[in-house]
């Protein structure tokens, strides 16, 4: 098929769209490590769970065998007001950078939470509904989350209890009263709601709270509340899951059109979108049907993946969560201020760190201004304001693109660009302003942190 019958966008009908949500781990013959308890250091069962997640969370985080799960018809409603979303053909940018390269994008910033974690949030929400709970509780960092959260709550009518870094509470006041527009309780954090919020705040008055904070009031206030759970929006198997329907709606838009990506790129935090991009192709890789190159992108004032060590670790800093075995700075390390609020966490999804630890993903690392160049670059020819997370991914897109043009390939490229940039204006505005800076720790930094991992045999 010649390229002019590709369109700028495309879209799938209703009737196209994916009906179940594919589990990567199925195909894996190497599985991830297994969660374990804390304090035993044995394997976490359905029953130490069920206190903190609802059941049939807990069910699709532990299955490693079942290749897909029936995407429920609620849940399929609600995704319809949204989805799909479009995959676009970045004529514009291939123009720009004159390249051979043919680089396509899956934008997920089309909702009102600006982000694919809307993706995940309404199944969380469904499930919490449909075991009959009051509602749920989470943590919030830069916003992005909670915010999605709010609005799958309000739809099904849950109560939803935020707790937002404190710093962000008050630095951004426009995510918090989305979340408050959509019927969220938000606090910021540490707070004195909590026992170990209160702690906190005797230990270090006056601080501005932290993300690992968050989580453990977080879950200290769906353990002491009948008919609440707490719910993580990266980071577990069971977002990258729901993420799935990233990939397969782009794989599906592909085939329609005959197109076989070459590289497939995403940002990576926790994991969660750029699992769920993956997620199809990566199958097809591990059953030996196809080759693809799959890169993750960190900040490198965040670099999980291409600095930290594979090991067992906390995903919490209060360590109150489960242990899981995968690529981590340690729980105790504290990212330098970064702008891509959304990767700063010290560790990586299991699955994704599995993946990486037997060679089939690559990562890399760019800085926070190559990052905002790269931003403004897309936003100037193809008109999509990109939140600093998704520009870690069109930064190395941009990248492989220049590659091509140097060798005359003329590869096909896909990135996933995660969500728009609406409240990071005051990053942007240090990026113009020439005031941004770039932090990259020392390897002594990391391993002081990476010296507190848990000693598990
Ligand atoms: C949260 C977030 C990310 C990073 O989270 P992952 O779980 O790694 O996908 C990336 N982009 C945006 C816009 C986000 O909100």
């Amino acid at each position: 098929m010649s390229d002019k019958q590709i369109p700028y966008k495309i879209y799938l009908e209703e009737s196209e769209l994916p009906k179940a949500w594919y589990n990567l781990r199925a195909d894996m013959n190497n599985k991830p490590a297994p969660l374990l308890n804390p304090e035993t250091h044995k394997p976490m069962t359905a029953s130490d769970l069920s206190g903190i997640f609802c059941d049939e969370l807990i069910a699709q985080e532990l299955d490693d065998t079942t290749h897909y799960f029936d995407i429920p018809k609620e849940i399929l409603d609600f995704y319809k007001m949204y989805r799909p979303a479009p995959l676009v053909r970045a004529y514009c940018l291939e123009e720009k950078l004159q390249t051979p390269a043919k680089i396509y994008y899956k934008f997920e910033g089309n909702n009102t939470s600006g982000s694919h974690k809307l993706n995940s949030a309404i199944a969380q929400a469904y499930y919490a509904k449909k075991q009959g709970l009051k509602g749920v509780t989470t943590e919030t960092g830069a916003g992005q989350w909670g915010t999605a959260l709010s609005m799958a709550c309000s739809y099904l009518g849950l109560d939803c209890n935020v707790y937002m870094v404190k710093v962000s509470y008050e630095q951004k006041p426009f995510r918090r009263e989305v979340m408050r527009t959509y019927g969220a309780s938000v606090t910021p954090s540490p707070s004195m709601e909590t026992e170990v919020g209160r702690k906190i705040l005797a230990e270090y008055p006056g601080t501005t709270g932290s993300l690992g904070c968050a989580i453990s009031e977080a879950v200290e206030k769906a353990g002491s509340n009948e008919g609440y759970r707490y719910v993580l929006g990266s980071v577990l198997n069971q977002v990258m899951l729901h993420q799935s329907v990233i990939g397969l709606e782009t794989k599906a838009a592909m085939d329609k059109y005959g197109i076989k990506p070459d590289i497939i790129i995403g940002c990576a935090g926790g994991g969660s979108n750029l699992g769920g991009l993956i997620s199809p192709f990566m199958g097809e890789k591990l059953r030996g049907e196809a080759d693809y190159r799959f890169i993750a992108v960190e900040p490198a004032s965040c670099p999980s993946l291409t600095r930290g060590k594979y090991a067992y670790d906390f995903c919490d800093t209060g360590k109150v969560c489960p242990l899981s075995k995968m690529y981590t700075l340690g729980s105790s390390y504290i990212p330098a201020p970064n702008h891509a609020g959304g990767l700063r966490y010290h560790g990586m999804n299991s699955t994704l760190s599995q993946l990486y630890a037997d060679g089939y993903m690559e990562a890399t690392t760019v800085t926070q201004t190559e990052v905002f160049k790269a931003a403004t670059e897309f936003a100037r020819v193809e008109g999509i304001l990109p939140a600093p997370e998704s520009s870690h991914a069109i930064k190395a897109a941009i990248d492989e693109a220049l590659k091509c043009k140097e060798t005359g390939e003329e590869k096909t490229i896909l990135f996933g660009l995660t969500g728009t940039g609406y409240f990071d204006m005051v990053a942007y505005q240090k990026f113009n302003d020439g005031q941004m800076e770039n932090y990259i720790p020392t390897d002594a930094e990391i391993q002081a942190s990476l010296d507190k991992l848990p000693k598990i045999d």
